[in-house]
């Protein structure tokens, strides 16, 4: 269903920091809502931040770091 607008009030907060549209089934992202979020009250700015801010990062690993020593 790529004509979904996803408006805000059917995205939905699931587990991992997501949001989920709630008619097509897509996560959705800051910019994929409508309206922008710009346009949407301070408190629900706050709530969509603090959700996606419990998002689960992938590990970051250090390559090469055994790789230092000097020719
Ligand atoms: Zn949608």
């Amino acid at each position: 269903m790529p004509l979904c607008l996803h408006h805000v009030q059917w995205a939905r907060e699931i587990p991992g920091g997501f949001h989920q549209c709630g008619l097509c089934g897509e996560l959705v992202a800051w910019a994929d809502v409508y309206p922008k979020p710009e346009d949407l009250t301070e408190d629900f700015r706050s709530r969509w931040k603090a959700h996606e801010a419990t998002q689960v990062r992938a590990p970051v690993t250090a390559p090469g770091a055994a790789a230092a020593t000097p020719a």
